[in-house]
């Protein structure tokens, strides 16, 4: 691997240049106030705008919808948004589910999903988890059954269907033979969302997320939507869980931490934390001068370098545990200045400690719990058993 500073192009710093004045342009004030009033991770605005580029699929043709870009170019598409911590939860699931329909969908499904998906017109969210649990996704109960014509009927619900209420199209695990052992009876689809029978509902947690219950009462689709084989689901899920995980092969230069996802909100942390910390306060003392801020920002600056380098599910856990325990550290240090919210007269760098704080603990949940996590690096990484079933 080369670890070798990377000259640019003319070009990749011209698209540097175009991507700044993008996000100077569609990443308004009023996105970052839409997005604490939802908590929805999407703008409808920016998430059009980068379709009109190319830039949601940027490494696809022009004529595909895409941009052409090099892997280069994609990175710093990448690192422009994450810079300025837009809301980018949908752009992220639908990505996901992306790759599940390019490598499993029927033609007939990719040729009308993959248009829309980089024109920014489909987004597509995850519909894993049931109301009795998450962790344990082979134990799914919604059910599909076959209709006389070929077709499919959905019946059950889902919990946490991020996005749900944003996007088009939802990835479904669904139970079609209920007398076979869990893993080899569950078949996946993709399940419009507008279509009768059903029903969104929303939920907002104690981060600020809006997620959603979604319930399906007699869903009626065809075959077409079907991901993967029936009752092969197991194997097709494994592809969009490893992407997830971070344990998907490192193409270009995509990182291979399962924990960037979690790394992207310590970061902003870290950049609201430094510009305090060189501000001087009331008294006129600066609180870089104290050798325990500083002591404090170095040793996040070094979580992400370590959060980047751990492979998968390591990546995952570190990049949750830090960003749960150094938001918890931060806010002792800053006091209580750092609790008030982002509308509380007088709150630090607009309320982002107080809100991290808070977002951080989810993070440990979703994406499969870092004890989820903490499972499969003993049995990948360490070759120990798996753990005993719960129940
Ligand atoms: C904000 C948010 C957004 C989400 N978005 C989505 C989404 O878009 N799509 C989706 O499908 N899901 C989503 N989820 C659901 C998430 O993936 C699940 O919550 C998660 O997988 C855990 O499942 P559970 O909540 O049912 O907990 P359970 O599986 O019931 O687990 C309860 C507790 O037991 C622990 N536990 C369970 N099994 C084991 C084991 N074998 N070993 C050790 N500990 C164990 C867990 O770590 C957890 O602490 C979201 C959740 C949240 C909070």
């Amino acid at each position: 691997m080369d670890f070798g500073k990377i000259a640019l192009t003319r070009e990749q710093l011209d698209l540097w240049d175009s991507a700044s004045e993008f996000y100077d342009t569609y990443a308004t004030e009023a996105v970052y106030d839409e997005e604490r009033r939802s908590g929805s991770g999407y703008s409808d605005t920016l998430h059009k705008a980068l379709g009109e580029r190319g830039w949601i699929t940027p490494t696809w043709r022009p004529e595909e919808g895409g941009a052409g870009l090099d892997a280069v170019s994609v990175r710093i598409l990448e690192l422009e948004m994450e810079r300025r911590g837009v809301p980018d939860i949908t752009f992220g699931t639908t990505h996901l589910v992306l790759t599940l329909v390019e490598a499993s969908g029927s033609d007939a499904l990719t040729r009308k999903v993959l248009p829309g998906v980089a024109s920014g017109d489909i987004r597509m969210c995850l519909g894993y988890t049931e109301p009795d649990g998450g962790s344990d996704l082979a134990a799914v109960r919604t059910r599909a059954q076959r209709t006389e014509d070929g077709g499919w009927v959905v019946n059950g619900a889902k919990m946490f269907t991020t996005g749900a209420h944003n996007c088009q199209y939802t990835i479904l695990v669904t139970r079609t033979d209920p007398d076979v052992p869990k893993h080899r009876g569950i078949t996946l689809f993709l399940v419009p969302l507008d279509i009768s029978g059903v029903e969104i509902r929303p939920i907002h947690t104690v981060g600020g997320e809006r997620t959603n219950a979604v319930f399906y009462d007699d869903v009626r689709i065809d075959d077409d939507h079907r991901l993967g084989p029936v009752n092969g689901g197991w194997g097709t899920l494994s592809i969009a869980l490893k992407q997830e995980h971070g344990q998907y092969e490192a193409t270009g230069l995509n990182e291979i931490s399962g924990g960037m996802v979690y790394a992207k909100p310590l970061r902003s942390l870290l950049w609201h934390a430094t510009r305090w910390a060189r501000t001087p306060g009331v008294d006129g003392t600066v609180p870089f001068d104290d050798p325990r801020v500083r002591a404090l920002l170095s040793e996040i600056v070094i979580d992400l370098e370590i959060i980047r380098a751990a492979p998968g599910s390591m990546g995952r856990i570190l990049g949750s545990d830090r960003l749960v325990q150094r938001s918890a550290e931060l806010l002792d240090m800053i006091g209580a200045e750092a609790i008030l919210s982002h509308d509380g007269a007088g709150a630090l760098e607009g309320g982002i400690f107080e809100w991290a704080h808070r977002y951080a603990q989810g993070t440990a949940i979703y994406g499969g719990t870092t004890d989820i996590a903490r499972n499969i690096v003993a049995q990948h990484t360490l070759g120990l058993p798996r753990p005993p079933k719960l129940d």
